[in-house]
């Protein structure tokens, strides 16, 4: 059984334990009212392809996977257009 405690990566969005991609963030790139600019790593999640902070998709610091859903859906979660 694996222990979901450690920094295993598990998607927010749609609960994807597969990594795609890790990103380094490049300063040149930061957008600077965006609260990303502060990311400094990004996991890609190989099912939905959405772009998740490291510290939200490994859950640093003991972080939970709720507070880490929470986060993600009100911080960082792109906003769809209707
Ligand atoms: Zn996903």
């Amino acid at each position: 059984m694996k222990d979901k405690t450690a920094n295993a990566f598990l998607c927010p969005e749609c609960g994807s334990e597969d990594v795609k991609d890790v990103l380094q963030s490049c300063v040149s790139t930061v957008v600077s009212d965006e609260p990303s600019g502060g990311v400094l790593q990004w996991d890609t999640c190989g099912q939905c392809h959405m772009r998740i902070p490291a510290h939200i998709s490994e859950r640093w610091d003991g972080l939970t996977i709720d507070q880490a859903k929470r986060e993600w859906q009100e911080v960082y979660r792109p906003k769809r257009k209707r």
